[in-house]
């Protein structure tokens, strides 16, 4: 595994500088064992570009500890979940516990939702009954404590918005977005914003940049969902990967070419786009605002 070096990427080098600008990863799998060698470094780049807060959502129980303690030290945001694609391995009983462990951080700042959790409709070998199971539970939870949710949505939406009118949220983000418009508007009209990472700087995502053209700046927010979906200039073709080449790490410097890439689509500049976007996302997850209107608790 490479040590990190900073990837070349465009970015419009006339004023304003947008690395003087506050931008948020909100969604980011720091903890994640491709950043095991150089995390802190990887970290401290992205806040040097101006990426002042990184989400750094869970996927299981064994790693609600890791989130958490990263969010301190690093002084970003973390969630408490199980990802759909982590409920084969999950019992019943994390869920008992994921219950307690937000009840033990409930005073805890740095924990903003219950997440990531949702549903997935591509990966055929997971039982769609379990993930249903798991996912209203976590509504519930997510209701009970008064929390927003962070989504995974994958060929799911509808589903995962029956379940939303049945249990009443807050809100959230539905993260790496693609459904269609409609689908995009009820989740806005039940307090969501949808989440944009690397998938819109493909050429050929032709139907992912209409949707974020047709979107008000008001319900978009950021994100890397690193080490995953590597934006067009880092992603490794499937014929290299035939010969032996391993996909691509995305990371949080990424944020600001993926950026550039939303604003031009948007038509919007790269200030407005970091003071909206930034703002999305303290609105729905709305304990990521209370840090400016008061000390966290000391990590
Ligand atoms: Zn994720």
């Amino acid at each position: 595994m490479a040590f990190y070096q900073p990837q070349p990427w465009r970015v419009d080098q006339t004023v304003p500088n947008p690395s003087a600008m506050n931008w948020i990863d909100s969604h980011c799998h720091l903890d994640a064992l491709e950043f095991d060698l150089d995390r802190l470094e990887i970290r401290q780049a992205a806040r040097q570009l101006g990426v002042v807060s990184c989400v750094i959502p869970a996927v299981e129980r064994a790693n609600f500890k890791a989130v958490r303690d990263l969010a301190h030290q690093l002084q970003d945001f973390y969630a408490l979940g199980i990802h759909p694609l982590y409920t084969g391995k999950s019992q019943d009983g994390d869920l008992v516990f994921l219950r307690e462990e937000i009840d033990r951080s409930i005073d805890d700042l740095r924990l903003v939702a219950v997440g990531e959790i949702g549903l997935d409709g591509w990966v055929q070998s997971l039982d769609w009954a379990r993930q249903v199971h798991f996912y209203k539970e976590q509504l519930k939870l997510a209701h009970d404590f008064q929390l927003p949710v962070i989504l995974h949505v994958r060929k799911s939406a509808d589903a995962l918005l029956k379940c939303l009118r049945a249990t009443k949220v807050r809100g959230g983000i539905a993260h790496a977005f693609t459904g269609s418009l409609q689908q995009a508007e009820q989740f806005i009209e039940l307090g969501f914003c949808l989440g944009f990472g690397g998938a819109v700087s493909f050429d050929r995502a032709h139907r992912l940049r209409g949707l974020l053209k047709a979107l008000p700046l008001s319900a978009i927010v950021l994100e890397t969902d690193a080490p995953d979906i590597p934006p067009k200039w880092l992603y490794v073709q499937a014929q290299a990967r035939s010969q032996g080449q391993s996909q691509a790490r995305n990371d949080s410097t990424q944020l600001l070419p993926i950026a550039q890439v939303v604003a031009e689509i948007k038509g919007v500049a790269m200030d407005e786009l970091a003071r909206v976007t930034s703002l999305n996302v303290r609105r729905v997850l709305a304990r990521m605002h209370a840090q400016e209107n008061g000390p966290l608790t000391p990590d």
